[in-house]
Formats: structure tokens, C-alpha cells, sequence
């Protein structure tokens, strides 16, 4: 159906995935790391990196202003490999500094139709002497994806590598509960939506409560993002979340800020 007012933006998005393709090529992809942090002391720290297009004239952009463009013109494949690739030189970087936490890397489901990113990850991970167990994919799944087999299988595949996998968003989006059934799923995150509003809102509190059930029932990590406030972090604790992640302990930071909050963290 033609729809005038999309029309205009049509140009602009054909002009910003050029641009974006060149970006990807010459490097303008950034890479900001936001920590999760344990609830119990004998855990490890992990980090979630998170990108960023440094575009020459309109300046940093967040990932919500080019993934949903890269993922309707097959740059996302570009994206997700300069990611993991940042995230993985950085992981060994930090472990030589006896910095050892896993990373985590956002891979919508777009990007797992992509039958030789197992491999990919395998090329990186032997690249920079890594355990497998050092890589964690955040899976999100904003729309369902012609191909879910294929998906399935590409994911199967990483975790017998020994990468585990998270679900996103979890309680938002399509269909999370078979998405647990479906998926091999090592951790859930609740959205940071439910989060954010748990201590106003009644209704939400109590969806956050039923999620942190949930997954200690399937014997799942649960992580709460969008953590803002002391109080909620608090709560959180006493209701037996595993990892907090939010602007109340960090907003996403440079690679080398990151470093030096975690350095005093506990890690193993
Ligand atoms: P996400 O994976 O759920 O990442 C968390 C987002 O929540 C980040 O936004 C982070 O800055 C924000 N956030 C963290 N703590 C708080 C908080 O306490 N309060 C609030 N209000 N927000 C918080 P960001 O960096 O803009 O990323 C947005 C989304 O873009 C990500 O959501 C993820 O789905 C996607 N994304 C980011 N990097 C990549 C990537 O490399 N590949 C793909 N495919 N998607 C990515
Ligand atoms: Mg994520
Ligand atoms: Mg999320």
C-alpha cells in the first residue's frame, strides 16, 4: 500500500544505509559496555556491549536509529561481526589484565539467518584464545523471522560450541514463553520497561516477582535491566534476581571507563 508520508523518509533511509555501509567499513561502529552485576558475591561480573554509529554529521547515534535499518537491508550481518569482534578484542585485552567476565553480545534474530555465524564465532574466538563460555548472545526478537528453523539451528549450533544465549526483552515482543521452549536458553532478562516502573506500578512488580520465578522454576539466570533506583535494586535482591543492569550502577560507558569500574567490582 503506498503511504505518501513514508515516502520522503524512503530517501533519507536509502542515503543513511549508504552511509551506514561505509560506516560499517571505515570503522564507525562503537562499541559501549554497561555491567551486569550479581546479587551474590560469588558471582562474576559480566558486560553487555551495546553499539554506536559515530556518523561523520549527524554524531553518535543509538542503536535504535540504524538496527532495524540494517536489519531490512542485510548490513546487520556487517554490524553483528564488527561487534562481536570489538567485544572479543576486548574481553582478551581485559582478561590479560586479570579483568576475566563474560561478554554479552545483542544478535537479533534477523542476523541468526545467517548459517555461518557459528563458524564466524568460532574464527573469533580462537582469533583471540577465548573460551567459549566467555560469549554470551542476547537474543530479541522484535518481529518473527521467515526462517525460525533456520534460526533455531544456528543458535543449537553456538551452544554446543558452549556460547550461551539469553532472551532479551523477556516479557515483551513476540512470544517469550515459547521462545524459552524452543530456544536453548541459558538466561532471561526482563525488560527494562517492567523494571523501570516496578515500584509505582502494582501490575508490574507483580510480573517482575512472577519472570524472577520463573526462571529460578526452569533453573535460568535472571538479569532485571533498567535498574534506576536503590529501591529497586533492593527489591530485586530480596525477590532472588541473580544480575542487575541499569543506570543505578552504570549507564553504558567507553571501553576503557568500563575497566576501571569493574576493576573494583567482584570478578573472578
Ligand atoms: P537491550 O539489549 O535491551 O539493551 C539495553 C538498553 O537499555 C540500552 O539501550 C541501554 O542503554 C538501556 N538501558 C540500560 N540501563 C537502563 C536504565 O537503567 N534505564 C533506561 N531507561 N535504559 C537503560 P541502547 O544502547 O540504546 O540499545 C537499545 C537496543 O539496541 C538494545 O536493547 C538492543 O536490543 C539493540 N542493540 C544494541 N547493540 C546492538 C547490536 O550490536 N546488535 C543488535 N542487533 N542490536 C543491538
Ligand atoms: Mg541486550
Ligand atoms: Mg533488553
Amino acid at each position: 500500500i503506498y503511504a505518501h508520508e513514508s515516502d520522503g523518509h524512503s530517501i533519507d533511509r536509502l542515503a543513511l544505509a549508504t552511509q551506514l555501509r561505509r560506516g560499517i567499513e571505515v570503522g564507525e561502529l562503537v562499541v559501549h559496555y554497561q555491567p551486569k552485576v550479581p546479587f551474590n558475591d560469588s558471582s562474576s561480573c559480566a558486560v553487555e556491549a551495546l553499539v554506536r554509529w559515530n556518523h561523520p554529521q549527524l554524531g553518535c547515534l543509538g542503536p535504535d536509529a540504524f538496527i532495524p535499518l540494517a536489519e531490512q537491508t542485510g548490513l546487520i550481518k556487517g554490524v553483528t561481526e564488527r561487534v562481536l569482534e570489538a567485544a572479543l578484542g576486548q574481553c582478551k585485552q581485559w582478561r590479560a589484565a586479570g579483568l576475566d567476565i563474560r561478554f554479552s553480545v545483542n544478535v537479533s534474530m534477523r542476523a541468526l539467518l545467517d548459517r555461518d555465524l557459528p563458524k564466524t564465532i568460532r574464527v573469533l574466538l580462537d582469533r583471540y584464545a577465548l573460551p567459549p563460555t566467555s560469549l554470551q548472545l542476547e537474543i530479541t526478537e522484535s518481529r518473527l523471522v521467515a526462517d525460525l528453523g533456520c534460526a533455531r539451528t544456528v543458535l543449537h549450533e553456538l551452544r554446543s560450541m558452549g556460547v550461551t544465549i539469553a532472551i532479551d526483552d523477556f516479557g515483551t515482543g513476540f512470544s517469550s514463553l515459547s521462545q524459552l521452549q524452543q530456544l536453548p536458553v541459558d538466561e532471561i532478562k526482563i525488560d527494562r520497561s517492567f523494571v523501570i516502573n516496578m515500584e509505582a506500578d502494582h501490575d508490574d512488580a507483580v510480573l517482575v516477582r512472577s519472570i524472577i520465578e520463573l526462571g529460578r522454576n526452569l533453573g535460568l539466570r535472571v538479569t532485571a535491566e533498567g535498574v534506576e533506583t536503590a529501591t529497586v535494586h533492593q527489591t530485586l535482591r530480596e525477590l532472588g534476581c541473580d544480575y542487575a543492569q541499569g543506570f543505578h550502577i552504570s549507564r553504558p560507558i567507553p571501553a576503557n571507563e568500563c575497566h576501571r569500574l569493574l576493576d573494583g567490582m567482584p570478578h573472578q
